[in-house]
């Protein structure tokens, strides 16, 4: 009763229109998307199926319930997210605009050794804009972006995961150039074991042989990007396959400021730049998330001082400002996520494994 969706399933589980088709079962078109995608909430904003994996001659000999998965659960068109939105990072974002964006506009210019590697590899602590800034290239390249969590992958789907990803890297490259996202890539691909299960040897192989392809074909236009929080869990086979390993530190004052500038935009409010820019000196230490759960819980101050009727009928032009007092409790309230010490230990493999900048 296992459905290989899962696996491709971005974070979250949910029913499909294949269960309960053998996996032999011939291809059946999906009537529309709405009709396939019950909760709504992940859909591609384009019709995926439209691309007919059934006409696609390099994916006849596949296992069509599994392309027809991957295509509608892998394929993500999320909504535009530009670089301004990602505040700070600015060496990753010349590092992808030279590896992903550049190449795809001239693909004459970027061949042979000018070619780009097909590993990028980000690291550092969670909430630091690693899925953001993908997503951002995800809307701004024209590639096709696959998104795929592989967490459950190991212990859920041991004996399909390496199907799986020869089948993720057919679908990819049958819509070049693509682009394939994959999160927390440490708990596919971390560090063998002595008492590490075949199947997951077999995944982890069958991984290595497509990045290997990915990388020597001139032909093949696959980019992978990798995310991990967990750098260290990486060994020297996975990192050797990602050529550029960029660090995404917690951001600095200048991008903390940037994100209260960016999430403010949204409400109203009587903060002066001066205050802002005080804020930011405060939150030395927050992450990009942190950040955000901040502004979230200082925008929300205003409405938690009103009553249940006011909040019934008062007129959104007459909310309350956003006030930096606002800001000041939920300071009280949100606190930075990452420690100290884990910085140490990210900016020490950075040192040995990252790329310098
Ligand atoms: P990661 O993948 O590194 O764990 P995410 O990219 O999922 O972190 O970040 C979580 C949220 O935190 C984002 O959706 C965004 O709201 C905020 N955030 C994190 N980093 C940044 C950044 N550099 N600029 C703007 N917002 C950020």
């Amino acid at each position: 009763n296992q459905n290989p969706s899962d696996l491709m399933n971005y974070g979250k589980k949910k029913s499909l229109g294949g269960r309960g088709r053998g996996v032999n079962a011939k291809f059946v078109q999906p009537i529309g998307q709405s009709d396939n995608n019950p909760s709504g909430s992940t859909a591609p904003a384009v019709n995926p199926v439209a691309a007919v994996p059934s006409v696609l001659p390099s994916l006849a000999h596949l296992d069509p319930l599994m392309v027809e998965q991957i295509t509608r659960e892998s394929m993500h068109k999320y909504k535009t997210i530009a670089w301004e939105d990602v505040a700070g990072l600015e060496y990753a974002k010349s590092t992808f605009m030279e590896t992903i964006i550049h190449p795809l506009q001239r693909p004459d210019l970027f061949k042979g050794v000018r070619r780009p590697p097909r590993g990028v590899l980000l690291f550092g602590p969670p909430g630091t804009g690693k899925t953001l800034i993908a997503k951002c290239i995800a809307s701004q390249s024209r590639a096709t972006f696959f998104s795929i969590n592989p967490s459950s992958l190991t212990s859920k789907w041991v004996g399909e995961g390496e199907k799986l990803v020869k089948t993720l890297f057919a679908v990819a490259a049958a819509h070049q150039p693509a682009i394939i996202f994959m999160d927390e890539v440490d708990s596919l691909l971390s560090q063998r074991s002595d008492n590490e299960h075949e199947s997951s040897r077999r995944l982890k192989n069958e991984f290595f042989i497509q990045l290997d392809g990915a990388a020597t074909n001139e032909d093949d236009n696959i980019m992978i990007i990798g995310a991990t929080n967990r750098p260290q869990e990486l060994d020297e086979a996975v990192r050797r396959r990602f050529v550029r390993r960029l660090y995404v530190p917690l951001p600095v004052t200048q991008a903390r400021q940037q994100i209260i500038t960016n999430l403010l935009k949204q409400v109203q409010h009587s903060l002066s730049d001066e205050q802002i820019e005080g804020l930011a000196e405060l939150t030395a230490g927050y992450s990009g998330a942190d950040m955000d759960s901040l502004c979230r819980y200082a925008a929300m101050q205003p409405l938690r001082s009103l009553s249940s009727s006011q909040i019934d009928s008062i007129d959104a032009q007459q909310l309350p400002a956003v006030t930096m007092s606002d800001f000041m409790s939920a300071l009280q309230h949100v606190s930075k996520s990452v420690s100290p010490e884990d910085i140490k230990r990210y900016v020490s493999w950075n040192e040995i494994y990252g790329i310098k900048y």
